[in-house]
């Protein structure tokens, strides 16, 4: 049985007590969950008030990104270990506003995944393709490669306990949701592909996620896909609000 694991990544918002805030709401709202794994990613800045917020709730505190090396020369950048020690549970890597405006490559993605294991973080590493891609067919060509790439040279049991995004980057903050039935199908060639690299029972293990434009109103027609194990949301999970609603799978809660 693969746990569920909705991740909210804050983008640049919230000052380092407007996240303190958001986590004590939310942590409030969610007493009750126990069966799906919840993450909030909140910018550097603001990790040191969460990670207070998140103590002693179920809640798990996430980066957005980070360094592969331990230390040294990298003006700006933060360490796995500084993640580590401030109490990151989980880090995003690979994410496509990272690949398309930071240089972020699959090298590094795969440096970073590597590193992250390493310091005792969970990478969430995200794969998608672009519009152009997709009319293009060539979705399954270019989450494959990045899928490979990211992962090569990782153990079976790093693969089977990392956690993959499949984020379209046409649904990101666009209000454009892949349909659940074309999320599914391309969360189940990540598994194959996954499998095919680490074996059936890494695949079985493996978490995946989709994420573009998931709200409360379109996260239980998603969740109830065979492949898709968790969300990472953007802009719903601004809001304490909205985020229980999608950690309940509910537009109700
Ligand atoms: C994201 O930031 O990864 C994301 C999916 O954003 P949104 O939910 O706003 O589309």
């Amino acid at each position: 049985m693969r746990k569920p694991i909705i991740a909210g990544n804050w983008k640049m918002h919230k000052t380092a007590g407007e996240g303190a805030l958001l986590v004590r709401e939310l942590a409030a709202l969610t007493k009750t969950v126990t069966d799906v794994e919840m993450v909030v990613c909140p910018p550097f800045t603001a990790l040191a008030a969460a990670a207070g917020a998140v103590a002693g709730t179920a809640i798990g505190l996430g980066a957005q990104n980070m360094h592969w090396e331990e230390k040294g020369a990298f003006t700006g950048e933060i360490a796995p270990g500084m993640l580590k020690d401030i109490g990151c549970t989980h880090v995003i890597i690979g994410h496509s506003e990272r690949r398309q405006y930071f240089a972020e490559t699959d090298k590094t993605v795969n440096q970073k995944t590597k590193a992250a294991f390493k310091a005792g973080l969970t990478p969430i590493v995200c794969v998608g393709e672009t519009l152009a891609e997709r009319e293009a067919n060539a979705t399954e060509k270019v989450v494959g490669i990045q899928v490979e790439g990211g992962l090569e040279g990782l153990t079976a049991e790093q693969a089977a306990n990392l956690v993959i995004a499949y984020e379209p980057v046409w649904a990101i903050g666009t209000g454009r949701t892949a349909s659940a039935g074309d999320a599914n199908a391309v969360c189940a060639f990540i598994r194959r592909t996954v499998g095919a690299m680490f074996g059936q029972t890494v695949a079985d293990s493996l978490r995946i996620q989709y994420g573009g434009s998931v709200k409360p109103d379109n996260i239980a027609e998603l969740m109830a896909q065979p492949d898709i194990d968790g969300a990472l949301v953007g802009g719903a999970s601004l809001e304490a609000d909205s985020f229980s609603k999608l950690v309940m799978f509910s537009g109700k809660a």
